[in-house]
Formats: structure tokens, C-alpha cells, sequence
């Protein structure tokens, strides 16, 4: 694909194109892309019309909302995460005070609620009455038991005016999950990573396979093999499917040169970007067909 140059902002989903319009104004006012990351992900953690991320995402089994996100740098290669985290709106903020305020790289649970609390955050009900609803009419339906297949993380990859990369997800995960289940979207390697000589990505779908192949470290050293972004996602899935792992999985990736790609296992994956003029320039619809390994990207 060719290169946009940068500015360059790229983000899962439809509710991605929110998440890039707020970094990109940060980026402009105040060249902060720490806090564009953050305020990004915000935007989708607080929107309660989201129910796959913080406020209004669905449920676990037992009806609580079990937060995961991290955030990495490229400058300095830092990151920070938090894992199972409950009651707390804004769980990408709280990884990033870990990032800033420990020698840790990810807190988990109760004792993330802890920091959490200690530094400032307020507990807010993350359950919404639609999620509830939702919860409830699944609950009925008896497959409170599997983890459900509705699910989507934002994930946000940053390249800046220096060439600097920083990358950030945000998650409720998989609805129903089992309480404790952590995916892959605190996971540095797995959801998210940036290398700040290479290029950066960001994973969404069933995190045990993201997990299972390191799936955002293995697309960042593709690329430093040389692949593109695009041909690093690609090359990424086709590992997953080579092992016969066929669970939905979607990956996004920008490089160093401001050029992005994105790949997905059978189903059709929004990509929002951002680019020089501040515009929402693509969206794409991307998929990588599991029957020939053929790639159909429309744009
Ligand atoms: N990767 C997330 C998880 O497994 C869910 C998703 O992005 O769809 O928790």
C-alpha cells in the first residue's frame, strides 16, 4: 500500500473514526501523542453505545464488566496495562499511570481497582441497563456457558509528525467470558506493540489466538523482515491458519514510512485512518478469505 505520510492515525472498527478524530485534534492543538492515544480511547470507553469497550460493555458470565487495555510507546519502549479491571470507565488511563507511576508493566483485578482508586479514579457502574438486557436475554437463551462472539477491542497505532509510534486498545473482551478470562489487549506482543525503528499494530477478535502467536509482535517483526504492513498482517494470519487456527482475528499495522495495512481471518473489518489533512481518508473492508488465502481488500 502505498505511503500517506504522517501524521498518520489507524484504528479498528467503526468507532474507530471517533477515537482518530479526537487524537487527531490533540495532535494538532497541543502535539501531545501520549495523550492523543489516551483521550482517543476514552472517547470509545466512555460511549455507552459501544458494549464491547469500558462503560456499557457486555458482561461476564456472572454479569460484571471485566475491563483490559495497554498502552506502548515507541520513544522509550514503555508500556503499561491493566487486566480484569472492574468499575472503572476508563481502564487505557489507568494503564498509562502504571506506566508513569510503577516499575511495573501490568496490574491485575482487584488490586488495578486499588491503584486505581489510589490515584484518582471514581468507581462508576460500568453496567448499562442495555448491556444488563443484553446479559439477561443471553443468560435466558442458556449460552452463558461459551464465550460469546460478540466482542471488539479499539486499538489505535499513532505515527507522529517526529516519526514516532505509539499504540493503545481498550476492551470489555469476549461477552459472557468466563469470570478471570484476561485476552490479548493488556498483553504486550499480543494486542498491541510498537517498535519504534520498525513500525507498530493492533490486534482485535478472539484474544487466546491473538495471544497463541504473539500476534502483534509477530506482524512489527514481519515488517522487519522487510514485509510491508500489509503484507505483515497477511503473513501473520496465514501463520494462524497454517497451524489450523481459524478463530476471527483482525490485525492492523503502520510503519515508520506512514504506510498501514490490515488483515482479517473471514469476516468484514472496518479500519478507520487518519491521515496528513486531518480527514477520515479511508475506510476499508477487509478480509482475508480463509477458503483460497486470497486477499480481497476494497477501499
Ligand atoms: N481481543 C478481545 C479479547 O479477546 C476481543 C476483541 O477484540 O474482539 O478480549
Amino acid at each position: 500500500m502505498k505511503s500517506l505520510s504522517f501524521p498518520l492515525i489507524i484504528s479498528t472498527w467503526d468507532f474507530g473514526a471517533e477515537a482518530n478524530r479526537v487524537a487527531w485534534k490533540i495532535l494538532m492543538s497541543r502535539e501531545n501523542p501520549l495523550d492523543a492515544v489516551e483521550k482517543a480511547i476514552n472517547a470509545v470507553e466512555k460511549d455507552p453505545g459501544v458494549t464491547s469497550v469500558g462503560y456499557g460493555g457486555i458482561p461476564n458470565a456472572d454479569g460484571f464488566v471485566e475491563l483490559d487495555a495497554a498502552i506502548m510507546l515507541g520513544p522509550n519502549h514503555k508500556a503499561g496495562a491493566v487486566a480484569g479491571l472492574k468499575e472503572i470507565a476508563t481502564p487505557i488511563s489507568v494503564a498509562r499511570k502504571v506506566m508513569e507511576k510503577t516499575n511495573s508493566i501490568l496490574l491485575v483485578g482487584d488490586e488495578a481497582l486499588k491503584f486505581a482508586l489510589r490515584n484518582g479514579f471514581k468507581k462508576t457502574n460500568l453496567l448499562t441497563e442495555k448491556a444488563k438486557q443484553e446479559w439477561l436475554k443471553r443468560a435466558e437463551e442458556g449460552i452463558i456457558k461459551r464465550m460469546d462472539s460478540s466482542h471488539d477491542t479499539i486499538g489505535l497505532v499513532l505515527l507522529d509528525s517526529k516519526r514516532d509510534i505509539y499504540a493503545g486498545c481498550s476492551t470489555s473482551g469476549l461477552a459472557m467470558k468466563t469470570p478471570g478470562r484476561v485476552g490479548d489487549s493488556c498483553i504486550i506482543g499480543a494486542g498491541l506493540y510498537v517498535d519504534n525503528e520498525i513500525g507498530g499494530a493492533a490486534a482485535t477478535g478472539v484474544g487466546e489466538q491473538i495471544m497463541m502467536f504473539c500476534g502483534s509482535f509477530l506482524v512489527v517483526e514481519n515488517m522487519r523482515r522487510g514485509m510491508s504492513p500489509q503484507q505483515a498482517c497477511e503473513a501473520a494470519i496465514k501463520r494462524m491458519i497454517s497451524k489450523r487456527q481459524k478463530k476471527w482475528v483482525g490485525l492492523i499495522a503502520l510503519d515508520k514510512e506512514g504506510q498501514y495495512g490490515a488483515a482479517s481471518l473471514g469476516k468484514e473489518f472496518p479500519l478507520a485512518i487518519y491521515c496528513k489533512k486531518g480527514e477520515l481518508i479511508q475506510k476499508s473492508k477487509i478480509v482475508h478469505n480463509l477458503p483460497n488465502l486470497g486477499l480481497n481488500m476494497e477501499i
